[in-house]
């Protein structure tokens, strides 16, 4: 299919993933954020620009993620949001969860976001209210209507597990009907409140889905939902022995900040305190040894080191021992323009 590309590492971009604070109005089943290691503190505005400028002229292109918790509970967002645009980011994007607190879309212009993403876990109230929470599909849905309307580009975060799946496919005239110009498939990680158990999927105790299952239904419902013109990316996840596995840890330039200073390269590690980097009086800093930075190298034949240590389950071995295939960087993504 000629549209559809594997989206490779990018290495003359700063990508930054600012988690601003860590509170959020909703208790999400699968949340990854992990107090317990990132702290409930709400970062002040002034920080928050000194830390935007520590990366700002890092490359030739620096976009940034506004996360939370709920990145909109962020009292000063829209400050910061403009800051980012002044001191030349080529992108800025707010994550939400559809709620809008602070009427951020009154203070801040269509043009200064590249897009507002939602998340929404089931094409039904019944699926995403179960683990988002109560209420959440109206406020999401409202959320992205109400952006719409106000000239903002929006884009959706639909994370997979085997409580959801069966409903992708009823995403895709979801997705039409309320003009949303970007879908991104995520695929639930075992992190966060999600590691601690209890989440309640359909087909078995494991919340990730089999891999037979996930490319039954993730590539031909990403290439049915990209055919009604709106751009769809998705993790690669599996590998096959002929493809090459690359760690972006290494070989790109991306940084996932929490509001206690921590810095991290890769998402995987962020529930273990192994953060390659930190701010230290608003100066990035690294830290000492050991962290995830040394993890990076480690060659296995089953590909990503840090899931082989904390999800193996989704991992599969040969008679000999030998993996059946390898686990990609979480970080690696196919993606199918809009057709
Ligand atoms: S909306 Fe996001 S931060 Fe809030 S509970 Fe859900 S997953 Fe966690
Ligand atoms: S997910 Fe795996 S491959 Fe990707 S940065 Fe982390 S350790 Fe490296």
């Amino acid at each position: 299919m000629k549209d559809m590309k594997t989206v490779s590492f990018s290495k003359n971009a700063t990508n930054i993933f600012f988690h601003i604070l860590t509170n959020c109005n909703l208790c999400c089943r699968h949340c990854y954020i992990n107090k317990e290691q990132h702290g409930e503190n709400t970062l002040p505005i002034e920080i928050i620009k000194a830390w935007l400028d520590a990366f700002a002229g890092k490359s030739r292109e620096a976009n940034v993620i506004f996360l939370g918790g709920e990145t909109t509970l962020h009292p000063d967002l829209s400050l910061a949001v403009k800051h980012a645009k002044k001191t030349g980011y080529k992108s800025v994007t707010i994550d939400t969860n559809g709620y809008l607190f602070n009427r951020i879309l009154s203070k801040i212009e269509p043009g200064d976001v590249e897009y507002i993403s939602f998340s929404l876990d089931g094409a039904t109230r019944e699926t995403n209210d179960m683990l988002r929470g109560k209420g959440s599909y109206e406020r999401c849905l409202s959320g992205i209507k109400e952006a719409v309307s106000k000239g903002f580009n929006t884009s959706l975060i639909y994370t997979v597990s085997s409580a959801n799946i069966d409903e992708l496919d009823m995403m895709e005239s979801l997705l039409c009907d309320f003009k949303v110009s970007r879908f991104f498939i995520q695929v639930i990680g075992i992190r966060g409140r999600t590691i601690k158990g209890g989440f309640p999927g359909k087909d078995s105790e494991n919340p990730q889905v089999s891999r037979l299952k996930w490319l039954d239904v993730i590539p031909a419902t990403a290439e049915k939902i990209a055919r009604r013109g709106i751009t769809v990316t998705y993790p690669k996840v599996f590998l096959s022995p002929e493809e090459q596995f690359e760690c972006a840890g290494l070989v790109a330039d991306n940084y996932f900040i929490f509001p206690n200073g921590r810095v991290y390269r890769c998402p995987l590690c962020e529930d273990y305190p192994i953060h390659g980097m930190k701010f230290d009086e608003n100066r990035l800093v690294k830290t000492g040894k050991i962290n995830e930075i040394d993890l990076f190298g480690l060659s296995i034949p089953e590909g990503c080191v840090m899931n082989r240590l904390i999800q193996p389950g989704n991992l599969s071995y040969k008679k000999d021992g030998t993996p059946e295939y390898k686990i990609a960087c979480c970080l690696l993504k196919e993606e199918i323009s809009g057709i």
